[in-house]
This record gives structure tokens, sequence and C-alpha cells, in this order.
């Protein structure tokens, strides 16, 4: 990543255990998953976020991007029943919906230059639904990208539709699929995956597509899902397992911590406070030294904390998302939809400058 001629911060920590660890980061060396706790456990939480705005200066110095976006979820219709999730639904229920290619085309807005398509595993619905779905896209708005689908969504069109993960990726490459989308990764922790997610795909699963998909030249972002039942320590490994995999294959463009919405699952007692969100950029920031953006995803954390974590770590604020029915299913309390103007007020309002950026982070462009 690019070092450039940095102010480094005069940081008079209040818990000693941050000294080392912030000797480490200005010179550059790698953290380890004990020095990844002890960044959890602090109560140091200011210091915190200036070593992490730090390293972020290091990496995209004052830029900060979004995309114009539109967050589509055709189905919500999936077989499996993941304990958090409060979106899925099952055939015959009330709430179970199934989107038209007419009406996601619909709702493409011809600004819009990425469409985020992520959904539930439909038992029934073809894969060439989906093939058709991003060659309409492609079609009809062509200057749109399409990110698409999560490892898990990936790995049930190959055992559903008895193809190899290849053949997916061949066929999506055909109908104009540029990036996997990071989510289903929830926590790396196959005691946490016994709990919550039983039926999904678990973490060597996860990081094997995302690397095959790099390895097509593919891009993707990753993300984890905390605030649930997850420790502070499965949160690190996590981390830890992620830079690895980035190591080996590069392709990673994003990080995105995704705070855990109570809605009506209340697998705890409270939400996750915006104080933890921060420190959760805070140290994705420090600990991920090998992935270029990490994501203040205001979707789930507020816009406030999401504007706040601009100057914790976090480099991108994802988009104007004009639909997003996960979140918002487990009432995420954020306006839907927040005005390009909005976007670049709230990140020049924390001292940054706007970058329009594409769904790979080409075609930037500050603002
Ligand atoms: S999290 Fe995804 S895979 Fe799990 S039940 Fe919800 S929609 Fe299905």
């Amino acid at each position: 990543m690019a070092t450039s001629a940095l102010e480094i911060p005069d940081i008079r920590f209040r818990d000693a255990a941050l000294a080392p660890i912030w000797a480490k980061v200005q010179a550059g060396t790698r953290l380890d998953e004990a020095d990844g706790l002890a960044l959890f456990e602090t109560t140091d939480l200011l210091n915190l976020g200036r070593m992490a705005d730090f390293a972020a200066r290091r990496v995209s110095g004052d830029r900060v991007y979004y995309v114009l976006n539109l967050h589509v979820n055709p189905t919500n219709i999936c077989v499996l029943s993941c304990a958090f999730c409060d979106f899925a639904a099952k055939e015959g229920d009330d709430h179970a919906y199934v989107m038209s290619v007419e009406d996601i085309l619909a709702r493409i807005h011809p600004d819009v230059n990425e469409v985020h398509v992520v959904g539930g595993h439909h038992p029934d619905l073809p894969f060439e639904w989906y093939e058709d779905l991003l060659r309409t896209i492609q079609k009809e708005r062509p200057k749109v990208q399409v990110k698409a689908f999560t490892a898990p969504e990936i790995d049930f069109f190959a055992k559903r539709w008895k193809l190899s993960i290849d053949e997916v990726f061949d066929r999506l490459a055909v109908v104009g699929h540029v990036s996997l989308t990071g989510g289903g990764a929830e926590v790396f922790s196959e005691r946490v995956r016994r709990i919550l997610f039983r039926g999904k795909i678990p973490a060597e699963r996860w990081l094997e597509i995302h690397e095959m998909a790099h390895a097509r030249g593919l891009r993707s972002t990753a993300t984890m899902l905390y605030g649930h039942v997850e420790t502070l320590a499965e949160r690190v490994t996590h981390m830890a397992r992620l830079r690895e995999a980035q190591d080996r294959s590069g392709g990673f463009t994003c990080f995105i911590p995704l705070q855990y919405q109570l809605g009506r699952t209340q697998l705890v007692a409270r939400p996750v406070s915006p104080l933890d969100d921060l420190r959760v950029l805070a140290v994705s920031r420090l600990v991920l030294d090998n992935i270029p953006h990490i994501k203040a995803y205001w979707v789930m954390s507020g816009e406030a904390t999401a504007a706040i974590g601009l100057n914790f770590g976090a480099d991108d604020m994802d988009g104007t998302i004009g639909e997003e029915r996960i979140a918002h299913a487990a009432d995420a309390d954020s306006p839907l939809g927040i005005a390009r103007e909005h976007m670049e007020n709230l990140i020049r309002d924390a001292g940054k400058q706007p970058v329009e950026r594409d769904a790979v982070y080409g075609g930037m462009e500050a603002h």
C-alpha cells in the first residue's frame, strides 16, 4: 500500500498496552492476534481511533469513497434458517416475495453505477433466471457494474443446479458479473456456525470460493457479522484468516463489518453500542493491513456512527442505497437512500474528501 509523508500524531496513551502496538503500526509491522485482542479490550477508545486514522491516511490520505448504487434483494425465500436472520421467508409465507426482472430494472435509476444483488437461497428459481437478470441489466443499463452474490449463494447455485464453481463463474462472467459480494462470512468460527448458521458453508469454503474468484480476476469484498454470540478472540481470528487469504490471492477490495441487528431474532439482550461499532472499524483498519478499504456501512450502524467512523479508520461509506431489504427487515434505524449531496456533506464534515468510485474502486472522481 502507498505510504506518503504523513504527520505522525503524538499520542499519550491511557492504556500502556497500546504503546508497543502503536510502535508496530508506525513501523508498518504486522500486528499479531494478541495485538488485535488488546485493541478490542482497551478502554482508550479515542487513541485507538487516532492510530486507526493514521493507518487509514497512510492508505487513502484524506479520501473517503462512495458509490452511486442500488442494493437489490431479488427474493427473500430461502432454504436456510440462520438464527440471526430476519430477512428470510419460506414459500407460502405472507411476506415471501420474488421480484420480477422488469421490476428490478425499473428501480435502476440511470445515474446508478453499481447494482449490488444478494438474496435468499431460493430452492426453485432457476440459475437461468439470475443469468437473465444480469443479462438484462447489462443490455438495458450498460454503464452499471453488477456486484452480485455471496459465496454461500455461489455454492448453493453449484449444488442445486449440479454445476462446478467454475461453471457458475463462467456463466456469470458472460452476463457481466464483475465482483462477488462479501456477505455470508458471518464469523469464521465453527463454534458460532454450529449455534447460528449450521446450514451455511463453513469458513474454509467461503474463503476457497473467494480465492477461486480472485484467481479468475474477479474482485470481492469481505464482511464480518458482529455483536451476537461471538467472542472478541473470534473477531480477531476472523480478521487474521482474511488477511492470510488476502496474502494468497489479493482480490479483496474492502472489508465491511456488519453490526448484528436485533430485529425479531433477539439473540442478545441489546445491540452493540456505537462505541463498539467504532472499535470494530478501528481494529479492522489496524489488523487488516493488506485490504485497501474499510467500510462504515451506515445502513447497519446508522448514519451518525458511520460518519464518526470516518475518523476511526473507515475510508468508504458504501453508497446512496436506494433499496435494501435485509437490514430493514430487522428495522435498522437509518433512512432509505442518502442523497449524493448529503453523502458528500457527511464526508466533508468529517474533514475528508469525497471521492466517487465504481464497484471495483476504479473510475474515481474527487468532488
Ligand atoms: S442469512 Fe441468508 S442464507 Fe441465512 S436464512 Fe437469511 S437469507 Fe437465508
